[in-house]
């Protein structure tokens, strides 16, 4: 698809909005002056807002009057093209022309400036949100409040990555290495991971600053044995200031990866809240995405994790994936339901451009996006019907139908976590191969990134590096974020 920009600058959100309906082609945007080459949109500002469409003998022309600003002026070329796009497609996503990931953070921007019904009008009439999915994002908004609340400006929380995987499942785009190749880089890599804990720790510590929530994730974090888990658990717990926490959590993830020794290793270590992934309680699904477990294995290792006493589990399952069928996902849900799981999180597929999936060429169709629908449809009804809350949505591009992920809990069993990320509420300090910091201003919403290198060789090889550049989290608190963005 060939997309032509003149005389705007709104080819970054034009580009977003045409990929919702050409998921899987090429799309070359232009922004000089060019001749048209067929398929082609055209999106231009003259005296008059206007787009043009020629894609596969299907030929439309919608124009407006010129806004009072470039946003207003971004909004209404987004819309011309968004009604375009579905006269052509025949299609109304289910989001409307948003593109983003944080509808419900969007939400409560709209919310802040307008009023709540005034941004349950934008949404509707201005963004063609879905009065289903307007209604998702409302609900989520007012649960997510009470625990952004809880945030003070001096708080933060802890990721710490370890990315390792027994083997990758086809969907997966993480950058991991395999056990196979990656066993004897597991052993420096924890070593180092302390250290740079440690390190996250004192600065934190000298800082003052109050640590909210800890997340270990990857990966698949119990692909350490459990006395490498031990030690890291141990190191956190030793090393920062623990008595303002209010969550720690593990992704066990991979029911393959979890025994008694390591789940009483997060025990040990006031680990409260863990994840068990099946994704599909089908075995023939898991075998077509690659994901070397059996149903019989997550069924064991959740009965186990309750016999250890976990009374917080969370369990992720992915509507969409290949070969799967509504009545296996109803089946599905219906066991996570009667394991009583204090947390769902139903993701949508998402095909992900480094995955196996895609490199090997399957693409989806529209008669996917019904079904990934339908998914959606009855885990909403089935959960709200059994008392479960969203509490936190987010959305990635090349989902299936794009539709978005939620996190669905009893009340009570939200996980604090998730909400502080997708809310980007307050600093996050990242350890481990892949982390990234995320240090947030307060006052005036500024974030500022601090990389760690991705691959776990890399981490090793440049460890000295990493430690460096911790010094940018003690700068940010001292000298502001001001000084940092001059
Ligand atoms: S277990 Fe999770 S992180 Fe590991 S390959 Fe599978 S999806 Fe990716």
């Amino acid at each position: 698809m060939n997309l032509y920009v003149k005389n705007n600058n709104f080819h970054f959100e034009l580009e977003n909005l045409t990929r919702l309906f050409f998921p899987d082609e090429k799309i070359n945007v232009y922004r000089e002056e060019q001749k048209t080459v067929t398929p082609y949109i055209l999106a231009e500002l003259a005296d008059r807002v206007t787009v043009k469409a020629e894609i596969n003998g299907f030929v439309s022309e919608l124009s407006a009057p010129l806004g009072s600003d470039d946003n207003s002026n971004e909004l209404i070329t987004v819309q011309l093209l968004y009604k375009i796009l579905c006269r052509y497609s025949g299609i109304n996503q289910p989001w409307g022309l948003l593109t983003g990931v944080r509808p419900v953070k969007l939400f409560r921007k709209v919310c802040e400036e307008s009023g709540v019904d005034k941004a349950k009008q934008t949404f509707l009439d201005e963004f063609f949100v879905s009065r289903e999915k307007l209604n998702l994002a409302f609900d989520t908004e007012q649960h997510e409040k009470r625990i952004l609340e809880l945030s003070k400006p001096e708080s933060f929380s802890l990721y710490v990555g370890i990315p390792f995987c027994h083997s990758r499942c086809s969907y997966c785009s993480f950058v991991m290495a395999s056990i196979e190749r990656a066993k004897k880089l597991i052993e420096p890599y924890v070593n180092l991971l302390c250290e740079e804990i440690k390190a996250t720790a004192e600065i934190a510590n000298r800082l003052g600053l109050r640590l909210e929530t800890v997340y270990f994730g990857g990966g698949t974090p119990t692909t350490l044995n459990a006395e490498q888990l031990n030690r890291v658990l141990k190191t956190v717990n030793t090393s920062f200031n623990m008595t303002t926490c209010r969550e720690f959590t593990v992704e066990a993830g991979r029911p393959d990866t979890i025994d008694k020794e390591r789940l009483f290793a997060l025990k040990e270590n006031n680990v409260d809240r863990i994840s068990i992934n099946p994704q599909t309680t089908n075995n023939s699904v898991l075998q077509a995405i690659g994901r070397k477990h059996s149903v019989e294995q997550f069924f064991s290792a959740f009965e186990l994790a309750r016999k250890c006493g976990f009374n917080n589990i969370n369990t992720d399952l992915i509507a969409g994936l290949p070969t799967d069928t509504v009545e296996s996902f109803k089946s599905s849900l219906d066991s996570m339901l009667s394991l009583s799981a204090e947390c769902i999180t139903v993701h949508t597929l998402c095909m992900k451009r480094a995955s196996t999936l895609t490199k090997e060429g399957v693409s989806l169709n529209r008669d996917d996006a019904e079904t990934a629908r339908k998914m959606l449809k009855y885990a909403q009804d089935s959960l709200i019907s059994n008392e479960y809350i969203p509490y936190y949505l987010y959305r990635q591009s090349r989902m299936v139908g794009n539709l978005e992920n939620v996190g669905w809990s009893k009340p009570g069993f939200e996980s604090l976590y998730n909400v502080y990320v997708m809310d980007e509420t307050h600093t996050i300090l990242a350890c481990g191969s892949g982390g990234v910091t995320k240090l947030k201003n307060q006052a005036d919403d500024y974030l500022e990134r601090i990389f760690n290198f991705k691959y776990p060789y890399e981490y090793i090889d440049r460890f000295d590096e990493i430690i460096a550049r911790k010094s940018g989290i003690k700068r940010f608190y001292n000298h502001g974020a001001d000084v940092s963005r001059t």
